[in-house]
């Protein structure tokens, strides 16, 4: 069945030209030239043109949630929940034009475009029970009745860098979070899915209209790297939670740190599964192929390396290439499809590039990659899956790209496997496939896994929002999501209470008037 994306478009509220920002419902238009051309990988036609925000209006905004903030932060946490848990509800209704945007604007599947909404909807639903326990310690104090506590409180605004491939997931993540713990956010989107994030601010301007909400307190404002700049060095933004390649996590790193500011990074992998001696290999081709392939190569998670054990290395690689054979690569709006296209022809570029690399460099390539034409791939941005016998240490193998080449490595001892696992720059997310419980715990332990997320018989890729999301090393260390992410949200400010009728002074110490 063909998707008619502009009764899509329609339902989400996206027009002809849209405004380069909003404050939750006041969309502004803007003095600047610059436009994006939003362009579906897909079949490449344009969708929509949508305004850039130049300096003034990223400073209107700054100085809307300012003002927004000293009444937000009033409001109570559990009143915040309850807006979130409309903007849930908000979201299910949406559920399949939103995800279907998704999938349109940036190239995964419609299934995975469905469930990057569902996270959206986890994460609301976590971030509602969330607002009634953001729970301090209490403490004995070493004085006589004194009473010592912690508290949380707002940071103020939190600014959001999201990057391309999960247009709208990472948003509500922070956002969510960033709500109930009492903070206003400023979204600056990638600019190559304008879209999705304009439909989102659509979604949720229902809800901060039912609910009197001032404006200011979600914002949306659409640009490039410039925004994203602006906003790394202002004193204003106390917060800057980014999303996206190592290199822009750098930059933004350094310009936070330099004024003293809070970020929150969620950078690049190059993620391995460790495919064992003790693996079911069936199930291990299902989490290899799908963690490889899958988003056409674009997720943080993707599988990249598969590093394998001698003794199951040519069964397992026959029964890889035999799954690469079955792929079906086309429309990811089509449900047959396993495969959609590349974000845009500068990632058809950078494949390319990476397999011509890879091949100086040594690499064999078992199943061959390579651009496909015609009448299904008019975009230009479908390519095919491929896999490359290397060595870990190759300059390419370190690298992160953005795309499907599948890095095969042969290993004899586990130790050997472990320490190939953590010998690139990268530390997002690692598996094991394995059913002897003493190789599974070695992996999990502190001479294991150095990345984020390691799992035991599942693939890199895809995760739960119930658990802290992020990686080390050059991924960033950030940590997003579930379990006690939202720390980074807020600031601790501890509190000691004097009910004597004395000053007794810390340590002992004596000083009498
Ligand atoms: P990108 O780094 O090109 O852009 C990401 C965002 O950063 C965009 O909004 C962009 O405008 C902005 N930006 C770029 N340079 C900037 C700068 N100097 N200052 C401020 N903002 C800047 O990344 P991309 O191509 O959109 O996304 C792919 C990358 O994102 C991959 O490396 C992937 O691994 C990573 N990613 C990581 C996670 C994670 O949770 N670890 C999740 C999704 C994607």
């Amino acid at each position: 069945m063909k998707t008619n994306i502009n009764a899509v478009l329609k339902q989400l509220g996206i027009e002809e030209i849209n405004p380069a920002y909003s404050t939750g419902s006041n969309w502004g238009k803007t003095n600047s030239e610059k436009a994006i051309e939003s362009q579906s990988p897909v079949d490449g036609k344009k969708i929509a043109s949508v305004q850039v925000a130049a300096e003034k209006d990223y400073n209107f905004v700054v100085e809307t949630a300012q003002k927004a903030f000293l009444e937000w932060r009033k409001v109570p946490a559990p009143k915040r929940g309850e807006m979130v848990r409309q903007f849930g509800e908000a979201l299910r209704i949406n559920k399949e034009a939103l995800g279907t945007l998704v999938s349109y604007e940036m190239g995964k599947s419609l299934q995975e475009g469905f469930g990057e909404v569902q996270e959206m909807i986890d994460i609301c639903d976590f971030a509602v029970g969330l607002s009634r326990q953001l729970y301090g310690l209490t403490m004995h104090s070493e004085r006589p009745n004194h009473r010592m506590y912690e508290q949380w409180h707002p940071l103020g605004i939190v600014g959001i860098i999201s990057a391309f491939n999960f247009p709208v997931a990472v948003w509500a993540w922070n956002t969510a979070l960033a709500w109930v713990c009492g903070n206003v956010c400023i979204w600056k989107p990638s600019e190559k899915t304008p879209l999705t994030a304009i439909a989102c601010q659509h979604i949720i301007e229902k809800v901060l209209i039912a609910n009197e909400v001032p404006e200011g307190v979600c914002n949306l404002i659409i640009g490039d790297r410039i925004v994203g700049e602006l906003m790394s060095n202002d004193g204003r933004v106390p917060l800057v939670s980014a999303t996206g390649s190592t290199r822009m996590g750098k930059a933004v790193g350094a310009a936070v740190g330099a004024r003293l500011g809070k970020s929150l990074l969620e950078l690049g992998g190059n993620n391995a599964i460790i495919i064992s001696k003790d693996a079911d290999l069936d199930m291990s081709i299902i989490g290899a192929v799908f963690g490889a392939v899958g988003t056409a190569g674009q997720r943080c998670t993707t599988t990249r390396r598969l590093i394998i054990h001698e003794s199951v290395y040519d069964n397992f690689v026959a029964k890889l290439v035999k799954a690469y054979g079955q792929l079906r690569i086309g429309d990811p709006l089509d449900q047959h499809n396993h495969v959609g296209p590349l974000i845009d022809k500068d990632a058809v570029a950078s494949y390319l590039d990476s397999i011509e690399k890879c091949k100086a460099e040594g690499g064999k390539f078992i199943v061959e990659g390579g651009v496909l034409s015609g009448a299904d791939y008019t975009s230009g941005c479908y390519v095919k899956p491929c896999i490359a016998e290397v060595k870990n240490d190759y300059k390419i193998v370190q690298h992160e790209t953005f795309a499907p080449i599948l890095y095969l490595i042969k290993y004899t001892a586990l130790d050997e496997a472990i320490a190939l696992q953590n010998g690139v720059p990268q530390g997002l997310s690692s598996a094991i496939m394995t059913l002897n419980l003493r190789e599974a715990e070695q992996f999990l332990s502190a001479q294991g896994s150095d990345c984020g997320i390691a799992n035991v018989n599942i693939g890199t890729s895809g995760a739960e929002i119930g658990g802290a999301f992020g990686g080390e090393k050059e991924t960033g260390g950030g940590r997003e999501s579930g379990s006690d992410a939202w720390k980074a949200y807020m600031r601790r400010q501890t509190n000691t209470i004097n009910y004597a009728n004395t000053l007794p002074l810390a340590q002992g110490i004596k000083f009498d008037l």
